[in-house]
């Protein structure tokens, strides 16, 4: 049985770690080629709604859509 030669440190554990953690949960990795904005890879972009160039979501216009009140 392989056995290591020596004993990781505390501190190196830690750092292993923290490397990790600092990678699953960094936010924004990347800005959106259509709008700019910062969106997540391999996700549509949640403020313009596209993906790969094409418009995946529709996105409310603000102007076309009016509440109706009694
Ligand atoms: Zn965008």
């Amino acid at each position: 049985m392989a056995v290591p030669k020596k004993k990781t440190s505390v501190s190196r554990k830690g750092k292993r770690r923290a490397g990790q953690h600092h990678k699953l949960y960094r936010k924004h990795p990347m800005s959106c080629p259509n709008c700019g904005d910062h969106t997540l890879p391999h996700k549509v972009c949640p403020s313009c709604g596209t993906f790969k160039g094409m418009e995946v979501i529709a996105m409310k216009n603000e102007e076309l859509e009016g509440e109706d009140e009694v």
